[in-house]
């Protein structure tokens, strides 16, 4: 009986707040960032930073409501990956930063599947918010793997919010952690779930937030289609506003919607709108706040003015362009100890070297490298294999000579990779080396070798000595790959189903960080 009370009394309240929603005048402030990528400290200039962050938007959130608005805070996913100090504590200062300032939703990036998915349970459960993907289904059951939407009360406004991911992430993400996921089309799993939403909750506004990127005029070129596409593909008004995030830029337009080139931190900007629907991105970092209000009437929301609110951004002689924002002090003594763990385990020698190791991109995939050699060493030294190989895609930064710290190391391998290996018999590595050998320079799949001597001849591989022995098709050989590879990434055949392959729980620059340590003073040419 009590509850049949309750259930009517609360369909009373629902009804007259729908009357009352619907006879006045509402505004509703919308506050966003995007691609926050580890940096929950302000950079070396001071620029940026969660703890500026959080007493800007305390006080755009203060402004706000102080005149009646209603006020919600959304940010456009990846959240991690970037910075070594966020990355070494799996970005753990970042999302309990985000749970301090107040977000109300984020939408999954392709980010979010940089570590093993344990780790986005994680963060997930560090956050008082929800973390949002409507596009992303569990080939096992069929549904969504996480949570789609969520609908947020702001002071009698009801605004539902809808999450979406790049399908690009299938592509770019670690294989190993999403082959159970599917990616799929944005506005297919979109306009159903609207209709779903609308007809059950009524909302007075519907938003997405995705990590999907914006492509003026839809032209996404190689990525996969982003909010443009997305908010041509809709009925109109399945959407009131896209919160985005992926391509990194600020998104503004002149009067005749053309990308206004000319934007610089401060200058005034209008976002992109397409098939009556908005989209907003803040560019990147936690550099602005986008800050739109909305007036909603009758139904009718109309955009009344749009900023991209710059945080602590210098101009190029070293000033503030506006008025220095105060570091959130609560805020600030909360995110310090992240910073400073974060520095000591990056900071000191972990051994050094005497040549630079080139890096680049223009060495690694086009020609055998020497780092390549340090780093395959490292990996078949940590599995006990007689020689390995990595794609050049896979390594990212150089070594310099002298003193090499773990922050150095890290910089090579930003991907936590680990380290795996698969024992072969002749005939079926001459299929594969076949197969990876082949692979073309100036592409990320280039074939980085060592320990082994062959040759590609007359389309099929030639070995002739492995580890310094003659090759010998019946023996067996181990392999050392890390898992990226391994799990088919950069088009590599995939080995994760075979029978004789393994994974080690270590990462590759936990692996390379011990070689060094090991092996130190290392010389360049014995490598
Ligand atoms: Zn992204």
């Amino acid at each position: 009986m009590r509850i049949i009370i309750s259930l009517f009394l609360l369909s009373f309240l629902t009804a007259c707040q729908l009357i009352t929603t619907k006879t006045n005048t509402q505004y509703l402030t919308v506050l966003h960032t995007n691609d926050n990528h580890g940096r929950f400290w302000h950079n070396e200039n001071g620029e940026y930073g969660m703890a500026a962050r959080k007493t800007l938007i305390d006080k755009l959130r203060n402004d706000a409501e102080s005149k009646g608005h209603s006020v919600i805070l959304l940010s456009g996913g990846d959240i991690n990956t970037g910075v070594p100090e966020s990355d070494l504590q799996i970005a753990e200062p970042d999302f309990k930063g985000m749970s301090k300032i107040g977000y109300d939703a984020m939408a999954i990036g392709n980010h979010e599947f940089d570590n093993p998915l344990s780790v986005l349970d994680k963060q997930i459960a560090w956050s008082n918010f929800p973390i949002l993907s409507a596009n992303i289904i569990d080939k096992n059951t069929n549904q969504p793997a996480y949570q789609s939407y969520a609908i947020i009360e702001k002071d009698g406004l009801k605004i539902a919010v809808i999450g979406l991911t790049t399908v690009d992430t299938a592509k770019i993400a670690n294989p190993e952690y999403i082959g159970h996921l599917n990616f799929i089309t944005p506005a297919a799993a979109t306009q159903p779930l609207a209709y779903k939403i609308k007809d059950k909750y009524k909302p007075d506004v519907v938003v997405a937030v995705t990590h999907m990127g914006h492509y003026h005029d839809a032209k996404h070129g190689i990525n996969a289609p982003g909010d443009v596409t997305l908010a041509r593909n809709l009925k109109p008004n399945t959407l009131d506003m896209i919160i985005g995030g992926h391509s990194q830029e600020p998104i503004c337009v002149d009067k005749d919607g053309n990308p206004d080139a000319t934007f610089y931190p401060g200058k005034a900007c209008w976002p992109d709108q397409q098939n009556g629907t908005w989209i907003m991105q803040a560019h990147e970092w936690g550099k602005y706040v986008g800050k739109a209000v909305f007036k909603i009437e009758k139904g009718n929301k109309e955009l009344v003015s749009y900023e991209l609110v710059p945080v602590n951004l210098k101009d190029a002689k070293g000033n503030f362009i506006t008025t220095e924002i105060a570091k959130d002090q609560a805020l600030y003594e909360f995110l310090l100890p992240y910073q400073q763990k974060g520095a000591e385990k990056l900071s000191g020698a972990v051994g050094n070297i005497d040549a630079f190791l080139d890096g680049r991109r223009d060495i690694v995939r086009f020609e055998q490298s020497k780092l390549a050699d340090l780093i395959i060493n490292a990996q078949a030294e940590a599995v006990g294999a007689d020689f390995g190989i990595i794609s050049g895609g896979g390594i990212r930064a150089s070594i310099k000579a002298g003193d090499i710290n773990y922050k150095d190391i890290l910089k090579v391998h930003p991907f936590k990779n680990r380290v795996a290996y698969i024992d072969w018999q002749g005939p079926e590595l001459v299929e594969y080396l076949t197969t990876v050998g082949s692979f073309p320079p100036d592409a990320g799949a280039y074939l980085q070798y060592h320990k082994i001597d062959f040759e590609i001849n007359n389309a099929k591989a030639v070995i002739r000595s492995i580890n310094g022995k003659k090759f010998d098709i019946n023996a067996t050989y181990r392999m050392s790959i890390n898992t990226y590879n391994a799990a088919g990434g950069d088009g590599y055949p995939i080995l994760t189903e075979k029978k004789n392959f393994q994974i080690t729980d270590s990462t590759d620059a936990q692996v390379l960080r011990a070689y060094i340590e090991k092996h130190s003073p290392i010389k360049v040419e014995s490598l």
